[in-house]
């Protein structure tokens, strides 16, 4: 399903073009997250009793092996990443430096689950059926709301001192692109492949199904070449004057196998991979995280509290793991849902990753203008709407302005000769509910505006 505008069909188009030219052959990154990266891509063992020999061949994540793949395809894109990277660093230092409390916002981040199969009846759920059931799917929901909440009472508790709570929650969908009612899961029928691999089968993903990764976190479930899932990293594209907009934004998501999506339901037979954490581990790619090890031995993820390792560790146990970094004997933190251990082993994201997930969530533009868009009770409408309360007012006015997607506003308090007594402004915004205080002005009748770049909406407003 394509939603859209006609320049969103023209950069489309453009970025598949640039796909297709691009090729797909490796190339030594010079970015230094990615350095030594092959590590990554390990094959994985998996337990043999339970799983079929296509499924030995697995591996974890890949996420690096992608990356590599958007970099061919964007020159900028390294540079972006860099960019991120060094601001994440001086969020971080100037919070260290201020001693800032944590901020407790609980981020609700809406998911949109598009099932690509190939069960031409349509049937819906079984055990060996792309066309996944809802209840799998919201099986998944639970597990990423258990981790990212470090749910007591259920696998994403732990008592690690280092644990953190994430307060980032994930629900289905409630409201589709066009403002009307979902179940936050769209299915789509799709023969033409048996699987997709992470090449370039992203952009196919896309084509099939997609909606506005400023709006929705997209998670494409079908059968997946060779990994358990993969995703784009978030960058900070379009804060920086002279780089492209809205790089990737079509492919902006995490793409999942459909035997390891949820919890022990349905199509999740495996035993190592039984709970749900494949889309745990690749949303935390999706918020900015890097795998503990940094991709590299003895790698940098840029979390100081994750313990440096030497590797990953791609076992079917919760054996623990040594690495002798700098000259001295640490152990690995197998717990982390960064890492490549068993599902049941993960259940850990330190307060670092914590910290780093949600400041990315407020710098990385397409990630803030998500929350921000959720955390609005109000919807889109097509034309700029105002409604302003209590009116007549005696302390303070709200104006809920409602507008269409993401626009810079103003919204100005004049007197009846037209003079602005109060003005405040609002850059690239979703519809908001605006409060402004009216004890300073005179008893009296005022005019409250609303002006887009295209658009100005007044009404009357008494002040006692
Ligand atoms: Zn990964």
């Amino acid at each position: 399903m394509w939603c859209g505008t006609g320049s969103y069909a023209r950069s489309f188009r453009r970025m598949i073009m640039q796909a297709s030219k691009s090729g797909y052959s490796l190339f030594r990154t010079g970015w230094r997250w990615l350095a030594g990266s092959f590590l990554s891509v390990l094959t994985l063992a998996t337990n043999a009793q339970t799983t079929s020999v296509e499924e030995a061949a697995l591996q974890r994540c890949g996420t690096v092996e992608y990356e590599r793949v958007l970099q061919q395809r964007n020159p900028n894109r390294l540079r972006q990443l860099n960019e991120l990277n060094r601001q994440l660093e001086q969020v971080e230092a100037n919070r260290m430096l201020l001693r800032q409390a944590d901020d407790q916002t609980i981020y609700r981040i809406p998911v949109v689950v598009h099932v690509v199969h190939n069960m031409a009846s349509g049937e819906i759920g079984g055990i060996t059926n792309g066309n996944i059931s809802d209840e799998q799917i919201a099986s998944q929901i639970q597990v990423l709301n258990e981790d990212y909440r470090r749910q007591p009472g259920t696998n994403g508790f732990n008592t690690n001192p280092v644990g953190a709570d994430a307060r980032i929650e994930f629900f289905l969908a409630t409201k589709d692109p066009a403002g009307q009612p979902t179940t936050g899961i769209t299915r789509h029928y799709y023969a033409k492949k048996a699987s997709f691999d992470v090449f370039n089968d992203d952009v196919l993903l896309s084509q099939i199904a997609y909606w506005p990764s400023d709006r929705y976190l997209n998670i494409w479930v079908t059968k997946v070449d060779s990994y358990l899932g993969f995703t784009q990293f978030p960058t900070t594209a379009d804060t920086l004057s002279g780089l492209p907009a809205n790089s990737n934004e079509f492919v902006d998501g995490s793409i999942i196998d459909y035997r390891y999506f949820g919890r022990q339901i349905g199509t999740v037979r495996n035993s190592t991979y039984c709970c749900g954490r494949t889309t745990t581990h690749e949303i935390g790619h999706w918020l900015g995280l890097l795998h503990t090890w940094g991709d590299a031995v003895c790698g940098n993820d840029y979390v100081t509290d994750t313990p440096t390792s030497e590797g990953s560790n791609q076992t079917v146990n919760c054996k623990e793991i040594f690495s002798t970094c700098s000259g001295r004997r640490t152990r690995n933190m197998i717990e982390n849902f960064m890492d490549y251990s068993p599902d049941l082993c993960m259940n850990v994201f330190t307060q670092g990753q914590v910290n780093r997930m949600r400041t990315v969530l407020n710098l990385s533009p397409r990630r803030f203008r998500l929350i921000q868009a959720a955390m609005t009770p109000l919807g889109e409408t097509e034309k700029l709407t105002i409604n302003v309360y209590p009116n007549p007012v005696v302390s303070d006015v709200t104006v809920d302005v409602q507008l269409k997607g993401f626009q810079s506003y103003t919204v100005d308090i004049l007197d009846l000769a037209g003079r602005k007594v109060k003005t405040s402004s609002y850059a690239d915004s979703p519809s908001t509910r605006v409060l402004l205080s009216t004890n300073q002005l005179a008893t009296g009748i005022y005019i409250i505006r609303v002006k887009t770049a295209s658009e100005s909406v007044s009404s009357r407003l008494l002040v006692e």
